[in-house]
Parts: structure tokens; sequence; C-alpha cells
């Protein structure tokens, strides 16, 4: 199946479902995302600065980039001009340094949180104390450049639908929890990020609000060093 026949595939699927489809583009070549942006795709998805960065620059500029993979403090300044949104944001420490790119760049940085729900040791992400720990502290309530617009979960990279459902399940719970304390009086608070191409049906049953699917569009990633496809 081309990449067309899978845009359009997918799409099918999601019609009438009101679910944000992020488009992983990690490890692919820009004339594939190319293909998928004239198929209609906007959002796409990049786990690597570095390989964002010289895609954006190569690509039309009404795409809207979302940073998937751990950002370290010291790559912020290579995103924050343009990145629309920052989906794994893993401690107060990197949103401070977002928050100040996006000061410099007069610009309001939309991030999600991660969260850790998988059960598995090399995973990023937050625990979910760490997250209330997080958004109750006045280091956070300082932060006017950077609006948390909710939370991105992995789940376990396994064949078991029960535990997956289940990590889900959680993480929708916890995403409600928030929207009614913390968040309460935020109506941008409104972004679920779970679900890729194999689990992203369960994780639209649990109450996902963004997908994120890479291969069920590009194909299989078989090559890490995009430049050299
Ligand atoms: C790679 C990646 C995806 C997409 O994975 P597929 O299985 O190809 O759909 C989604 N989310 C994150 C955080 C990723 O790193």
């Amino acid at each position: 199946m081309s990449i067309t026949d899978n845009i359009k595939r997918l799409k099918s699927e999601m019609d009438g479902i009101n679910v944000t489809l992020v488009a992983v583009s990690k490890t692919k070549p820009v004339e594939d995302i190319q293909t998928a942006y004239d198929a209609g795709l906007r959002a796409f998805g990049e786990n690597q600065v570095q390989e964002l960065v010289e895609k954006y620059e190569q690509l039309p500029k009404d795409i809207e980039w979302h940073l998937i993979g751990h950002l370290q403090t010291n790559k912020v300044k290579y995103i924050a001009p343009f990145i629309s949104m920052i989906q794994s944001v893993d401690s107060l420490k990197v949103l401070q340094e977002i928050n100040k790119h996006a000061l410099k760049h007069n610009r309001i940085i939309d991030c999600l949180l991660e969260v850790y729900i998988a059960d598995e040791e090399t995973k990023f992400g937050l625990g979910f104390d760490e997250v209330i720990e997080l958004v109750r502290s006045e280091e956070f309530a300082a932060l006017k450049n950077v609006r948390i617009r909710g939370l991105m979960g992995i789940a376990t990279n396994t064949d078991n639908e029960k535990q997956i459902k289940e990590e889900f399940y959680e993480l929708d719970s916890f995403f409600d929890g928030l929207s009614q304390s913390y968040f309460k009086n935020d109506d941008d608070f409104d972004t679920l990020s779970m679900g890729m191409s194999s689990d992203y049906k369960i994780a639209i049953e649990q109450g996902s609000t963004m997908i994120r699917v890479g291969s069920t569009i590009f194909g299989e990633r078989v090559i890490k060093h995009w430049k050299n496809n």
C-alpha cells in the first residue's frame, strides 16, 4: 500500500471521531513527508531535534511540527522558533528552558507532560506523583511562555491488549483528574496524546484525543539514519 492509500484508509477509519492525527515521520525521507502533506496531513512528529530541524527547513512552512522524543535542555534553542508542540516534557528543568527560549522568540509554546505508564525501564517520562509535584510547584506557576495542553503516554510494547488497555485507562483517568483539579479553569488543557500504530484503536476507545502514527502510514522503519536512506 502506498502512503497516500494508507492515509486514506486511516482517515476513513477515523471519520466522525474527534481525534487529531500526528504522522510520525522519524527516519523517513522528506519526499515521504511531502507525499503525506499532499494527501492532506499537516501535523508531523519527529523524535530527534537535528532531524526535525533539517526537515523543517526543507518542507512547507505550514506544517505543524511535534517533538515526540526526549529533549535535552541544550537543544531547546534549535526548535523554539517554530515548534508547534513539544509532547515529551519530562522535567521541570526542560520546561523552564522551553519557557526561556519561547520568551526570547515572543512565543507561547504548547507542551504535553510525558507520563510514564509502560511496564518497561527504558521509557522516559514522569510518574503520576511527579506530574502533581510539578504542576503544584511555584516554579511552574512562574512560567508564562509555555502552555500545558495535556499529557502524552506510551503503552508497553506488548501483544497483551488487556495490559495496554489498562495503561491507557489509567492515563485517561489521571488526565480527567487533573482537568478537574489543577487545570479546572484552564480550557487549554484538552489533549491526551496516546496511541501509535499498534495500539491506536485501543487508545481511542480509552479516551485519546491525539494519536501518533508512524509505520501504519509510512511503512516499517528499517533504517535508523534517515540521511542514508
Ligand atoms: C515512533 C513513535 C511513534 C510511532 O510509532 P509507530 O509504531 O511507527 O506508529 C509514536 N510515538 C512515539 C513517542 C514514537 O517515538
